[in-house]
Order: C-alpha cells, then sequence, then structure tokens
C-alpha cells in the first residue's frame, strides 16, 4: 500500500467521523494496491480492537484476510463462462447480498475487481442497488480509468485515486526491506510505480530472467530484416512455451523498452530508462528507428496482448505483432 497513503487517510477519517460511503471507485492502473487496501479497509471498518487502523489479529480481521468472513466478499470476473466479464447473476447476488444485515460484521464490504468489465444488463442491475443505499453495506469497485465506468454508476461513487509511485521512493522503500542500492534501483525501475511488482520481481528471478532473455530478443530484432520475422515470432513464443503468463510478461518488457527507446529519442542520454542496464543498445535503436515508430511499436503490443487475454491464437498473433515490429523496409 506504500504510496496510497492519502486513500488510507481518506478512509481512515471518514470511518473516525461514522461517514463511511455506501460506494467507493478505486480508480487507477492495475497492481497499486487496490485489492489490499480494500481488504484493509473491510478489516478497519470490522476490528474488534483498534478504532483507525486494523490490528491484523483479531477474529474479524483474522476471518477477513483468509476470505472466510460471511460479510466480506470478492466478485471476480467469470472467467470461464462469460470471457472474463462480470455477469448479472453476480450483480443480482450483490443486491441479495446487502438486502439483510450482516451475519458478523457492523459493515459488510463487497469488493469488484474488474467494475470495467461489467456487461451492460449486470450494470443496468447494479444501479438498482446503488439508487438505494444500504445501510449497514459498503461496495468497493475497482476500475482502470474513470472512463470505463458508466456514468450514472459514477455519480453515486465516492472516487478514489490510486497513484504510481515515484522510482525513488520505491528504491528507498526495497533499501529499507534490506535490498542493496543497485539492485533496488533496478527493480523500482522495472516496477513502473507498482510497488508490489517490484516486490514480486524481487522474489521471483525466473521474472527478471525471463527480461533478461527478452531483451537479447529485442536486440537481435533490431538488426533483423522482414525476412527473419517469422523465426524471430517463434523463438519469442517458444521460448516462453514452458511458464504460464511468461509471454504476456515478456509482452510488458517490450513495452517498457520501446518506451526506453522513445525516451531517448526525445532526450538524449538523459532520458530516464525502465532498462538503464540496456541503456546502450536503447540509444543504438534510437538512431536506428524512425521517429513515431516506438510509439507505433507500443500501440501494436497493445493490440497483441488484448487479442492473446481474448484466447487469440498466440502463433498468428505474435507473427503478426513481430511484422509490424520491423520497420518497413527491413533491415536498415
Ligand atoms: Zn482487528
Amino acid at each position: 500500500m506504500l504510496g496510497q497513503e492519502h486513500i488510507l487517510n481518506a478512509l481512515r477519517d471518514a470511518h473516525r467521523r461514522n461517514t463511511v460511503h455506501h460506494s467507493y471507485l478505486f480508480v487507477g492502473p492495475d497492481g497499486l494496491g487496490q485489492e489490499e487496501v480494500s481488504l484493509w479497509f473491510a478489516q478497519m471498518v470490522n476490528c474488534d480492537t483498534a478504532d483507525d487502523a486494523p490490528c491484523g489479529v483479531c477474529h474479524p480481521c483474522r476471518l477477513i484476510a483468509a476470505g472466510n468472513h460471511p460479510d466480506f466478499t470478492w466478485i471476480r470476473p467469470d472467467e470461464k463462462t462469460k470471457r472474463g466479464r462480470v455477469t448479472i447473476e453476480q450483480t443480482r447476488h450483490i443486491r441479495w447480498l446487502v438486502s439483510g444485515v450482516p451475519t458478523l460484521a457492523r459493515r459488510r464490504v463487497i469488493v469488484m475487481t474488474a467494475a470495467e468489465q461489467m456487461m451492460p444488463e449486470a450494470a443496468g442491475s447494479l444501479l438498482k442497488t446503488l439508487e438505494e443505499p444500504p445501510e449497514h453495506s459498503t461496495l468497493i469497485l475497482i476500475a482502470r480509468n474513470v472512463t470505463d465506468v458508466l456514468p450514472t454508476i459514477l455519480s453515486r461513487c465516492q472516487v478514489q485515486r490510486f497513484l504510481p509511485v515515484p522510482t525513488e521512493v520505491v528504491t528507498s522503500f526495497l533499501m529499507e526491506r534490506g535490498v542493496g542500492e543497485a539492485e533496488a534501483a533496478k527493480l523500482a525501475a522495472l516496477c513502473d510505480g507498482r510497488p508490489p511488482e517490484a516486490e514480486r520481481l524481487r522474489n521471483e528471478p525466473d521474472l527478471l530472467a525471463g527480461r533478461d532473455v527478452t531483451l537479447d530478443w529485442l536486440e537481435d530484432l533490431s538488426r533483423a530484416g522482414l525476412g527473419d520475422a517469422l523465426l524471430m515470432a517463434e523463438r519469442l513464443r517458444t521460448t516462453s512455451d514452458e511458464m504460464p503468463g511468461e509471454l504476456e510478461s515478456r509482452l510488458h518488457w517490450i513495452t517498457l523498452w520501446y518506451r526506453d527507446v522513445m525516451a531517448a529519442q526525445s532526450a538524449g542520454i538523459e532520458a530516464v530508462l525502465y532498462h538503464p542496464d540496456r541503456a546502450e543498445s536503447i540509444a543504438g535503436a534510437a538512431r536506428l528507428y524512425p521517429e513515431g515508430f516506438p510509439s507505433s511499436a507500443i500501440q501494436a503490443v497493445g493490440k497483441a496482448r488484448r487479442y492473446l487475454s481474448g484466447n487469440g491464437n498466440a502463433t498468428l498473433v505474435t507473427e503478426d505483432l513481430v511484422m509490424n515490429l520491423i520497420p518497413a523496409g527491413g533491415r536498415p
């Protein structure tokens, strides 16, 4: 929850003054601690021992942390049957939950983790719930952007904005936890303002190994012509086959690399990079690629990620992608 103290303070104040809202919208890029803050909030308003910060050890605090509290509910998009959408069955379930008094809790808390994925009829049903705010319940909606949420729903929520955390703040946070300075700076640069991601990179060395392989691949790609595209696509795909989620993670590293190339094109050696350890090859690519190319590459990667998350064919998607990552005219 590092860097989101403004939200913790606002929620704590509301709790102290007995003005907790019946619906919050947590807005911001993924991975800034939205779920952790939701859980913290549910614990705070139901903790048996502490007034304005959850103790973490009383009965309600422990039940909530373990996911076993009858009045604390996660609503996640239905990945299996509805392609990752929040369904009307789920929002009807929310309506049913809030219609009764809580079983154990002082305040029932329901958290919807991807509110922008609500199907239209689900949003309609949720709106009815929000129009008659339930007395003993708080609903937390998590979404990436305010504009992803229907205006009618937005107008009934109090918005709390999650902010990316400055690199130097993450660096000192990691150093306080015993990470060496160089390693801390590297993890902080790579986490893109998301401290939990820095922790994850620190705890899973495979992820950083995947980054190195991906950057080597990008350096080779900058020397490749269109004739090499299919081979390069195969290399990207097959080396990531063994680990689930690895291709997605590689596409993330690729995005950051092109952002670096773009930064190097506009700011030269002054550019602040995600991959400072590859500054030399990034500067090379900045000279090599036409202006505007890195931003169209980033768009192409974004498109590939969307196709893959919708279960698109990985072979076709990576082949398409690599064609778009080699400038027209091929090898310079
Ligand atoms: Zn407690």
